[in-house]
C-alpha cells in the first residue's frame, strides 16, 4: 500500500512542505463516513465505480471503510482491485467490451458479473464466458433528468423493446440476469430513481424474466457551491419506495454504484499562488489537471486561504478572484470567482474542497504539470466546518 504522511490540516501541511506542487489533501475519515453512510443506509450492496478515483490511498480507505464490492470498467481497474484485494467482488459494469479483455476478466479474475445493452455485445460475451455462472446486467436508457450534470443514456443504454428482447437471450443462454441504469451524475432529483425503477418494472415484465439482481448504478450527488443536493437519505428513501412500488422480491438483490457522493468530500487540493494580477491569480493546478470537472460539468468548489509567517491579523475584505491555471493554454482558466481574503498574494496558498472525484483521475501531463502528491489529513474537511447539513443529513 502507498505510504503518505499524515498531517493535523492542510496549513500543517503548507507549513512542513511550503510546496510549490499542488497536494492532495486526503482524510480517510470522510471516505470512512461516506462507506458508512452507504453501507448502513443504502437497501443492498455498495459497488464503489472505481473510475471516480482509482487512487490506492482513496480505495484504501473505502476498502477499511468496508466496502468489498467494486464496479470496474477495465482490465487494469480490475487488476488493481483484484490483485490488492483478494476478498473483493467485482462487477465488469461497461457496456462495450474487448473480446480479450473479457476473456481475461473471466477466466483470469473471476469476474461473473457483465453488463451489456446491445445484442452483439452479449453474444461476445456469452462466446469468451461460455456462460457459465454468469450474470448478465441489462443496461437499460432512462429519460433524462431536470438538473443531472452528465446524461449517460446518451451514449449507453437499451430501449424498453431492446432491453426485454436481451433479458429472454440471456435467460434462454441459461444465465442469469438482472437490469441496471444510471440516472446520470449529479443527479439532484431523487424522483429520477423511482421513474428508472418504474421503467425496470415494465421491462422486466415485458421480458418475462425472473432478475437476480437490480442496479440503480451511482449519481448520487456531492456538494458543491451553490448547488442545491439534496440529502443521500432522500435518495435511498426514493429508491426503496421505487422496488416497493414494482414489488420486487426480497431476494434479488440491489446494488448502486456510487462514486462521487462516496469520495468528493474525501480530498482538498493545496495550491500554490505564484502571480497575481489585480484580481487573477496564477496557481499551479488547472483545468487540465485536478479542475476539469470545473469545466465540463460547470461545478464550483468552496476555498479558503492558508497563509503562514504573517503576524498581522487576516483582512476580513474579500475580493472575487478568477484562478488561472498553470499551462501556457489561455484556456486554462477555471471558471467562475472564488470569494478569498482582499490582499492574497504570491506565495499564499488555496485549499479547494471537494475535489475528491473526477479529479486526479482525469488529470492529464499538459505542458508538463501534473498532480500527483498525496498526504493525509486529519481534520474535518473545509466545506464540512462551514455547514453542518450535510454532516447530520
Ligand atoms: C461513472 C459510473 C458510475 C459512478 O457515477 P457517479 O455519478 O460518480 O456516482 C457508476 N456506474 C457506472 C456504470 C459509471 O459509468
Amino acid at each position: 500500500m502507498a505510504l503518505a504522511r499524515s498531517f493535523a490540516d492542510a496549513r500543517a501541511v503548507a507549513e512542513a512542505l511550503r510546496p510549490g506542487y499542488p497536494v492532495y489533501c486526503l482524510r480517510p475519515h470522510v471516505l470512512a463516513r461516506q462507506a458508512k453512510r452507504f453501507l448502513t443506509q443504502f437497501p443492498g450492496e455498495v459497488l464503489y465505480a472505481v473510475k471516480c478515483n482509482p487512487h490506492p490511498l482513496v480505495v484504501d480507505a473505502l476498502y477499511k471503510a468496508g466496502i468489498r464490492h467494486f464496479d470496474t470498467a477495465s482490465l487494469p481497474e480490475i487488476a488493481q482491485i483484484a490483485e490488492t484485494y483478494p476478498d473483493a467482488r467485482l462487477y465488469f459494469m461497461h457496456p462495450v467490451k474487448g473480446r480479450a479483455v473479457i476473456k481475461n476478466a473471466y477466466r483470469v479474475y473471476g469476474v461473473r458479473h457483465y453488463v451489456v445493452d446491445h445484442e452483439a455485445e452479449l453474444e461476445k460475451v456469452l462466446a469468451e464466458t461460455g456462460g457459465r455462472e454468469v450474470t448478465i446486467m441489462v443496461r437499460i436508457n432512462t429519460p433524462p433528468s431536470e438538473g443531472t450534470l452528465y446524461h449517460l443514456s446518451a451514449k449507453f443504454g437499451a430501449d424498453p423493446e431492446q432491453a426485454a428482447a436481451l433479458l429472454k437471450r440471456a435467460d434462454q443462454a441459461g444465465c442469469k440476469v438482472g437490469i441496471a441504469f444510471h440516472v446520470g451524475s449529479q443527479c439532484l432529483r431523487p424522483e429520477a430513481y423511482g421513474v428508472a425503477l418504474d421503467l425496470c418494472g415494465e421491462i422486466l415484465a415485458a421480458a418475462g424474466v425472473q432478475p437476480v439482481a437490480i442496479d440503480v448504478g451511482g449519481g448520487f450527488p456531492a456538494r458543491y457551491v451553490e448547488m442545491d443536493s439534496p440529502p443521500l437519505s432522500e435518495f435511498f428513501q426514493a429508491i426503496r419506495d421505487g422496488l416497493k412500488a414494482i414489488s420486487v422480491p426480497p431476494t434479488v438483490e440491489i446494488y448502486c454504484e456510487p462514486g462521487r457522493a462516496l469520495v468528493a468530500a474525501g480530498c482538498s487540493l493545496l495550491v500554490q499562488v505564484q502571480l497575481r494580477k489585480d484580481r487573477q491569480l496564477y496557481v499551479n493546478d488547472g483545468i487540465y489537471g485536478s479542475l476539469s470537472e470545473t469545466v465540463d460539468a460547470g461545478i464550483r468548489l468552496p476555498a479558503r486561504r492558508i497563509r503562514l509567517g504573517d503576524d498581522e491579523p487576516e483582512t476580513e475584505d474579500t475580493l472575487d478572484f478568477t484562478l488561472n491555471g498553470p499551462t501556457c493554454d489561455s484556456l486554462d482558466v477555471v471558471p467562475g470567482v472564488f470569494e478569498l481574503p482582499a490582499d492574497t498574494r504570491e506565495g499564499d496558498w488555496i485549499e479547494i474542497d471537494q475535489v475528491g472525484a473526477y479529479s486526479n483521475a482525469l488529470a492529464t501531463h499538459f505542458n508538463g504539470f501534473f498532480p500527483e502528491t498525496f498526504v493525509l489529513v486529519q481534520d474535518p474537511s473545509p466545506a464540512f466546518q462551514e455547514g453542518a447539513r450535510e454532516a447530520a443529513a
